[in-house]
C-alpha cells in the first residue's frame, strides 16, 4: 500500500507495478499530485531529470500516465489513520471511513503530512464564494480584480501569474519585506501588481460573492478596494497527524529511515519529504530515487524469489499504459 499520492508516491506506484506488486494508493486529497497539484500546479519546475522545464500539472499527469501500468487501486479523499502490525501475517491499515486494508508492506509517501492552509479570520467564511487558498487555474481570474494576501513564494508567484489576465492585482502583506525568491520580487516590483506592505485584509464584503475588501494599514488608515477574487496565500500548517501514532521512530516531524528507506517497523518504508536520514535533501528528484530504493527492497521482502536489484527496464517489453 502507498500512503500519499504526491510525486514520490506516484513514482513508487509505477515502480511497484514494474516489480509485479499489487498496489493500493490512499490520499486524503481528492486529486493526485500532493503539494505539486495543490500548491503550484501552474509553476514551471526546472530540476526534474529529463525535463529542462515542466509545469507542475504536466509533471503529475506524466507520473499518472507512467503509473497506469501498475493497475493500482486509488482510494482518494481518504486518510490512513491506523496501523496494526501482525508480524509475518502483514499489516492492517485503517482508513478514516472505517475501511480496513491488508497489506504485506506499506510505503509512506505522506510529504508534510496532511496540510491545512493558514486561515485569515476575516476571509474564512468566504471560502468558495470568491475566496480560495490556492490558485489552481489562472483563467478563473480573467478580467477580475484580484486581491492576494501573503508574503512568501506562493503569494508572489501567483500575483505574477494572474497579473497578465486579471483586471487588477493587489498583493497585501502584513510585513514590510517579502520572503519570496529575489528574482520574483524584482519582477513583482516591475509589474503592474499593486503592492501594499504593512497592511492586511481586515474585512471582506459582498452578498453571495465577494465584491470588495477592506484593507487596514499598520499606520492606522484603511480603505476599501474592489475584489471579486481573494486568494489567501498565507502558507500551510503541516501535521503528520495519525501517522505519528503508528510506532515509527520520528524526529522533528519526519519519519526516520535506514539506507533502504525502511522505518523502525519491519514492513513500513518511508520516502519523499516525509522521510529523514543524515544528508537528506527534500526535492522531487530525490523522492523518485528513494521510491525506487524502497520498492525494490519491498519486492525482496514480500517475494522470496525476488532480488533487490530489478534489472534494467529497457530489457523488458513496453508496459501497457491506459489510453
Ligand atoms: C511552492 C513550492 C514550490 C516547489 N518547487 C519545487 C521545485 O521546483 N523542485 C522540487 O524538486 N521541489 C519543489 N518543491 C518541493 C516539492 O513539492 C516536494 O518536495 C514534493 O511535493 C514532495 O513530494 P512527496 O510525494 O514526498 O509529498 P507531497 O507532494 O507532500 O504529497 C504527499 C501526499 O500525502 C498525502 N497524505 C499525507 N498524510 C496522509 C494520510 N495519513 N493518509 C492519506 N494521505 C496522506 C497528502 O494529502 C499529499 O497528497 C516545491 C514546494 C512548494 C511548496
Amino acid at each position: 500500500m502507498v500512503v500519499g499520492a504526491g510525486p514520490a508516491g506516484l513514482y513508487a506506484t509505477f515502480y511497484a507495478g514494474f516489480r509485479g506488486l499489487r498496489v493500493v494508493v490512499i490520499d486524503s486529497l481528492t486529486e493526485l499530485g500532493g503539494q505539486v497539484s495543490t500548491l503550484f500546479p501552474e509553476k514551471a519546475i526546472f530540476d526534474v531529470a529529463g525535463f529542462p522545464a515542466i509545469v507542475g500539472r504536466d509533471l503529475i499527469s506524466r507520473l499518472q500516465e507512467q503509473a497506469a501500468s501498475a493497475g493500482a487501486v486509488y482510494l482518494l479523499g481518504r486518510t490512513a489513520i491506523g496501523l496494526t502490525d501482525r508480524g509475518e501475517r502483514g499489516l492492517l491499515i485503517t482508513l478514516d471511513d472505517g475501511a480496513v486494508i491488508a497489506a504485506g508492506a506499506v510505503l509512506v509517501s505522506a510529504g508534510v503530512g496532511g496540510f491545512q492552509p493558514r486561515q485569515l479570520p476575516a476571509a474564512a467564511p468566504w471560502l468558495g464564494r470568491g475566496m480560495e487558498y490556492f490558485v489552481q487555474d489562472a483563467e478563473v481570474y480573467r478580467d477580475l480584480d484580484v486581491v492576494i494576501t501573503g508574503g512568501g513564494d506562493s503569494a508572489v508567484d501567483w500575483a505574477l501569474h494572474v497579473e497578465p489576465i486579471a483586471r487588477s492585482v493587489t498583493l497585501v502583506h502584513r510585513r514590510s519585506r517579502f520572503r519570496a525568491h529575489e528574482s520574483s520580487i524584482d519582477r513583482l516590483l516591475r509589474s503592474s501588481v499593486q503592492v501594499l506592505t504593512n497592511a492586511q485584509v481586515s474585512q471582506v464584503l459582498g452578498v453571495e460573492w465577494i465584491d470588495s475588501v477592506e484593507i487596514s494599514e499598520a499606520s492606522g488608515g484603511s480603505h476599501r478596494r474592489p475584489a471579486q477574487a481573494l486568494v489567501c496565500a498565507l502558507g500551510f500548517v503541516a501535521d503528520l497527524g495519525p501517522l505519528a501514532g503508528w510506532g515509527m521512530e520520528i524526529a522533528n516531524r519526519r519519519i526516520l529511515v535506514d539506507s533502504t528507506m525502511r522505518t523502525s517497523l519491519e514492513r513500513v518504508f518511508a520516502v519523499g519529504d516525509v522521510s529523514d536520514y543524515r544528508g537528506k535533501v527534500r526535492l522531487i528528484s530525490v523522492g523518485f530515487g528513494e521510491a525506487a530504493i524502497a520498492v525494490n527492497h519491498i519486492a525482496a521482502l514480500l517475494r522470496a524469489d525476488a532480488e533487490v536489484s530489478p534489472g534494467h527496464s529497457s530489457d523488458r517489453p513496453a508496459p501497457v499504459t491506459a489510453g
